[in-house]
């Protein structure tokens, strides 16, 4: 079984506009969405077959809609509820333009984060791989990802996490350190306190090497966008470009690459298979209008065709 988990979910809504009248009513459908990083992984999964258990934080009214979204879309979930209300996110898109409105979400109380790991505990206890995602919601310190990795870490669990600035520091340098990470060039950039280059591969190997937090992390993997990805993993450097796209919305390409990691490494598969499938994801996502959603009728095709090469 792979565990997902998301701290701090929404209620992402869509609303899609000719033009925004500003200072002025606007009449919109909304398009209703459960989201968050960790939701974006556990569709995905689902799409690729995976048995997948989403957890997290749920919290009061907006929670309990939030599991009918999660119903509707046929995830299996299992997450521990809390007395703040879970976020709305809203994206207007008009005029080719996303201008968003994010809520900063409930404040979770030290009694709730006890429980919800708790839970985590059991469920770790089943599961091959866990993939943690996304930001902390307010009340949670930025140890949370560090103290859930050494739990899953001890339990045999693999675990994949996706975050950045102080939540990834942490778990970079706590006692059981993440089977992979998987930063953005620029989250990476800011983790080290250097410019990075997509183009500077074995810059950004020397600069992985050079700095002690990355010991002990079986895979380290640096997303680019279009331009694929970098990993480093067991001493080796790989490559993987996608081919190239029309982009439709990149948005969860990032989440969409971690499920296809867990998918591979829940599998056993080959180093440069890991690598391939989770850049088909990435791709397939970015291909497809909404996020966290593969055009699956095209995985051959994006799949045979991203190019993995060992440096
Ligand atoms: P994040 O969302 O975390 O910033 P990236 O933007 O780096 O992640 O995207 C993750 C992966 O998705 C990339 O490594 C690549 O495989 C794929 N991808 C993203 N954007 C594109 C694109 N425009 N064309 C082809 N593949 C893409």
């Amino acid at each position: 079984m792979i565990l997902t988990v998301t701290m701090n979910p929404s209620i992402d809504t869509a609303y899609h506009l000719e033009k925004l009248a500003v200072d002025d009513v606007n009449r919109v459908e909304p398009v209703k969405t459960a989201g968050g990083k960790g939701l974006n992984v556990t569709r995905v999964l689902g799409q690729l077959g995976d048995d997948v258990v989403a957890t997290g934080l749920l919290g009061g009214h907006m929670g309990e809609f939030l599991a009918d979204l999660m119903d509707a879309d046929g995830v299996t979930h299992d997450f521990a509820p809390i007395t703040g209300e879970s976020r709305i996110c809203i994206a207007v898109l008009h005029e080719g333009c996303q201008t968003e409105f994010l809520e900063s979400g409930p404040v979770v109380s030290e009694k709730e984060l006890e429980a919800f790991t708790e839970k985590f505990r059991a469920l770790a206890a089943k599961a091959d791989v866990v993939t943690m995602s996304g930001s902390l919601p307010r009340g949670v310190d930025a140890g949370c990802y560090a103290r859930l990795t050494e739990i899953a870490g001890e339990l045999g669990a693999k675990v994949l996490l996706d975050t950045s600035g102080a939540s990834l520091d942490a778990a970079l340098v706590g006692t059981v350190k993440p089977y992979l990470v998987k930063p953005n060039l620029s989250e990476l950039s800011a983790l080290l306190g250097r410019e990075l280059s997509s183009d500077d591969v074995l810059g950004i190997r020397d600069a992985i090497e050079s700095d002690g937090r990355f010991d002990g992390v079986a895979w380290v993997i640096v997303s680019m966008g279009a331009a694929g990805s970098a990993a480093f993993h067991d001493g080796e450097i790989f490559r993987a470009v996608p081919p190239r796209i029309d982009c439709v919305n990149a948005t969860g390409s990032g989440d969409s690459t971690v499920a296809g990691f867990a998918h591979a490494i829940a599998a056993e598969a080959e180093p440069a298979e890991v690598l391939r499938c989770g850049n088909a994801c990435g791709t397939l996502n970015a291909m497809d209008p909404k996020t966290g959603h593969l055009p699956m009728e095209r995985w051959d095709e994006v799949f045979g065709s991203v190019q993995v090469s060992k440096l």
